[in-house]
């Protein structure tokens, strides 16, 4: 079987470790930075990086439209992984904010909901959709996920809330599985591909 291609948003933030990742799983990537990358590919990771800057470059003339053609691939069912950043732009609802996003998940996200980090902060998150052992969250100015309508799955929590969730095609983690040595979370999403 042909290996799938994913596409890994490249507007901003750190794509490149996503895609380090996702060739130490043998699976082919694509930089998406306009409209028209976006065709032919079977799933599509949008990662951490500041909402609001993509949200600004997206308007820009090479990038414009991006966001619209996403949503009518999540609507078609194309498997898509939001980290950090990309869970913030997924989410329907945001807390206190009217920024430019994708909204295409039943989710509410408070951003920067562990205070304002100075540096990344490390806990065990038990997510049993990947195994028993604890996956090791990185959090870097991380939101979390607050809320979440009744079609959504939550797959890992943490004292201070929801960190991990699905709704069908979509996948957001409020953590950071690309920067960590552990590739479980990319090959649960990698299975999400029909
Ligand atoms: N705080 C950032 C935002 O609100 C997200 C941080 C991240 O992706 N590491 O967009």
């Amino acid at each position: 079987m042909a290996s799938k291609i994913i596409g890994v948003l490249g507007l901003q933030g750190d794509f490149r470790e996503h895609i380090e990742k996702l060739h130490a799983l043998d699976a082919q990537t694509k930089d998406i930075r306009r409209v028209s990358d976006l065709e032919n590919i079977d799933a599509l990771i949008i990662p951490g990086g500041e909402s609001t800057a993509v949200a600004i470059v997206e308007k820009s003339d090479t990038a414009h439209g991006i966001f619209e053609k996403i949503r009518e691939l999540s609507s078609d069912g194309l498997p898509i992984w939001g980290t950090c950043m990309g869970s913030i732009l997924l989410a329907k609802n945001i807390e206190g904010s009217t920024q430019g996003r994708l909204g295409v998940m039943d989710i509410t996200v408070r951003r920067n909901a562990f205070g304002p980090q100075r540096f990344s902060s490390e806990m065990p998150i038990s997510i049993p959709a990947i195994g028993e052992e604890p996956f090791p969250g990185v959090f870097i100015r991380a939101p979390l996920i607050t809320n979440v309508g009744e079609n959504v799955e939550v797959l890992g929590t943490l004292e201070q809330g929801i960190v991990m969730a699905r709704e069908k095609n979509l996948l957001a983690t409020v953590f950071h599985p690309e920067v960590v040595d552990d590739a479980r979370v990319h090959k649960y999403f990698l299975s999400m591909i029909g």
